[in-house]
């Protein structure tokens, strides 16, 4: 059963009164207990399709098209206060810096505690046993005498655990992770990621894990989603994209990476730079960086494609039966 069902959704933001679309007809579900990756290099618009997702866009933007459900109920078309519902019960979120997603003048019980009373309407005792509950949950030592710590007094791995007890607070159907461990030394990194992939088996929850770490994906992903200049340009399981990429923009990824385990926003061997809003081309978006550009890539956006077995999605012309391949002038 799909947790999260994102289908055809445009996200656009008006620069210098042009609409430009920032996450361009994306489609793809997220079954139960299921790890979806999304990966791509800074800029190509992971954060904004999980934004477009969570109801969190900036006022500058919004989605123009499309719908997002959670066990088959759109979410998109709810008004601010019945999104902030869900985003606190059933979509649970956790950052890359988890400073900014707590209060550092409450302590981290009280944090935890909050939603408790406020979604699960437990009392002041109820809540407080159940967040002492939830810190010996994802390990937090001597839970009950922290209980009344402030944030500061936290290690930055403490603190993640803290930010994903609130997470999980509510038994959320979705956990939207945005590079949860970039902040984090590389062993802690293992122990949350280790952390959030036993909380997603028990919780039958559906995760969205957003990375520019391939080490990442191919330990912690069922599927992975490669995106480039707002659009999904490939989907597949972890697998079949490590053994079989298919786009021009994953394949050159994965070939620029002599170890798995290094950071997409280190690689410089995909000549060019992830295009500006103001300067995408209308057609595919990674022309001026592909070798395989022809005609047609700059004419129309590639339609999206079956590519193989279990759902491997690709969006190139390459790969469109009695495409023109002839090489661009
Ligand atoms: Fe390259 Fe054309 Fe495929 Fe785009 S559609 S990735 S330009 S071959």
């Amino acid at each position: 059963m799909s947790v999260l069902e994102v289908d055809d959704l445009r996200t656009s933001l008006l620069i210098g009164g042009v609409e430009r679309h920032a996450v361009r007809e994306i489609s793809f579900a997220i079954e139960e207990g299921e790890t979806l990756a999304i990966v791509g290099e800074s800029g190509c618009g992971k954060s904004m399709l999980a934004m477009s997702i969570m109801g969190l866009l900036p006022a500058v933007a919004s989605v123009t098209k499309g719908h997002v459900r959670l066990d088959s109920v759109a979410i998109e078309a709810d008004p601010e206060r019945a999104m902030e519902r869900i985003r606190g019960a059933r979509i649970g979120m956790v950052f890359q810096e988890p400073m900014t997603a707590l209060n550092p003048v409450l302590t981290v019980g009280e944090q935890i505690a909050e939603p408790l009373r406020d979604h699960l309407k437990l009392s002041r005792r109820e809540a407080r046993k159940a967040a002492v509950a939830l810190m010996e949950k994802v390990r937090i030592p001597s839970a009950a005498s922290r209980y009344d710590s402030y944030p500061h007094e936290f290690s930055g791995g403490m603190r993640q655990r803290v930010v994903i007890a609130l997470a999980i607070a509510c038994g959320p159907r979705l956990l939207i992770a945005d590079e949860p461990t970039t902040a984090l030394d590389v062993t802690v990194q293992r122990q949350i990621l280790d952390l959030l992939d036993q909380l997603r088996t028990e919780g039958r929850m559906g995760m969205l894990l957003i990375t520019h770490n391939l080490g990442i994906v191919a330990g912690h992903a069922d599927r992975v989603a490669v995106m480039y200049g707002g659009d999904l340009v490939e989907t597949a399981t972890v697998r079949a994209l490590f053994s079989d990429a298919a786009h021009p923009y994953s394949r050159a990824l994965l070939a620029s990476l002599p170890r798995v385990d290094r950071d997409l926003s280190e690689l410089a061997s995909i000549p060019g730079r992830v295009p500006t809003l103001a300067n995408m081309p209308d057609g595919c978006r990674f022309i001026d960086r592909c070798p395989h550009a022809m005609e047609r890539c700059q004419a129309m956006p590639p339609p999206v494609e079956l590519s193989g077995a279990r759902g491997h999605i690709v969006r190139c012309w390459l790969h469109v039966a009695g495409s023109n391949h002839a090489a661009r002038g």
